[in-house]
């Protein structure tokens, strides 16, 4: 049972700083959450490690954030992309109620500020005519999250979320209305969804319906907290010995260089295969963003792929220069320097 709790939002700014580097994933500059908890209550979800109570257990309903943010949007940089992306899904039950989501997207809408949706619910369809009017003025992309095609081991893992067909159906349909989508394998959670057929089977899935492109992490282990809810979990999916996390993890919250390396490498070749992005393509966010973000973003993304084939020198001086660019610190000589340069010359000064 989840309590919806009406309230207002503590003193401060609603969309906080600036990022001080590009997320390379949502594309975003400001993250905004519009709940705080999340009635989907995934078990494997960040969102547990904080906070006082159960994730699933209080939804809080900010009554005064579209007020809020109407202000402060006239105080941004309207081509730096808000990914509403944040630990509470904005299109959770409580919307149906209190359309909270919806009016923020009608904010956007009237100033043409670009925006990236993180949803699990096909709900998010209710406001396409919103969405498709700021792609049409500024950028909307639609992602959802998506760790397995099994339904089993979606029981298990989401049970209370939609049906991954279900979510695939509805990229689809923003997909046919012009609206870029994409799909955050998010996480990826070892010895749980990361075997070759799993993830074959998710990313032809993705594949089929024309997903733009995916991303994908790994699970993330922030505290003692969130371990123990791990080891709770593992046991109830299959029989495996507690060596496995320590292993990978050895207390650490991110997985092991290696075994990253290792699965980032299998699913970039199916990847490649499929003929699957492993970001948003250029094409999509060209001209639309800040010239400095979207330089930014072409450089971090070619760092990827450096990484995975080896080229970690190169891959390194692209992540570095990505943000001296983003935060207007790069000089001339710096750029000149890149490989990229004629890429980085084109997007900086021909906008
Ligand atoms: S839907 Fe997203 S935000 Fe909500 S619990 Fe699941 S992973 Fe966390």
């Amino acid at each position: 049972m989840t309590y919806y709790i009406r309230d207002t939002l503590p003193e401060g700014s609603v969309l906080g700083q600036r990022r001080p580097t590009i997320n390379e994933f949502f594309l975003s500059s400001y993250t905004l959450s519009i709940y705080a908890g999340c009635e989907f209550g995934c078990p494997y979800c960040d969102g547990w490690a904080y906070g006082s109570r159960p994730l699933n257990e209080v939804v809080r309903v900010p009554f005064d954030l579209p007020q809020r943010l109407d202000q402060e949007l006239a105080t941004i940089d309207r081509r730096d992309l808000i990914g509403v992306t944040a630990l509470s899904d904005p299109y959770q039950p409580a919307e149906q109620q209190y359309r909270i989501t919806r009016q923020v997207l009608q904010l956007f809408a009237d100033v043409g500020q670009p925006c990236l949706i993180l949803t699990k619910s096909a709900n998010v369809l209710d406001d396409l005519p919103l969405l498709r009017r700021i792609n049409e003025r500024a950028l909307a992309i639609v992602m959802t999250t998506l760790v397995t095609m099994d339904p089993r081991l979606s029981a298990l893992l989401e049970n209370k979320s939609p049906l991954p067909g279900v979510r695939l159906e509805m990229l689809a349909a923003f997909k046919r209305a012009g609206i870029p989508v994409g799909v955050a394998i998010l996480p990826i959670l070892p010895y749980i969804n990361d075997t070759d057929v799993a993830l074959n089977h998710l990313l032809r899935a993705c594949a089929e319906v024309g997903v733009d492109f995916v991303v994908w992490d790994y699970l993330h282990i922030p505290n003692s907290r969130h371990r123990m809810r791990i080891s709770e979990l593992t046991p109830r999916i299959n029989s495996y010995p507690a060596s496995y996390y320590r292993d990978i993890y050895a207390e650490r919250p991110f997985v092991s260089t290696l075994y990253r390396t290792e699965c980032d490498a299998r699913i970039i070749t199916r990847c490649d295969d499929l003929g699957l992005e492993m970001h948003v393509p250029h094409s999509i966010f060209a001209g639309r963003l800040r010239p400095s973000n979207e330089a930014a973003l072409v450089l971090k993304h070619a760092a990827r792929r450096d990484i995975l084939q080896g080229r970690i020198n190169v891959a390194r001086q692209h992540s570095e220069l990505a943000d001296l660019i983003y935060r207007g610190q790069a000089t001339q000589e710096q750029l000149r320097a890149s490989s990229l340069w004629d890429d980085l010359w084109a997007i900086l000064e021909t906008k």
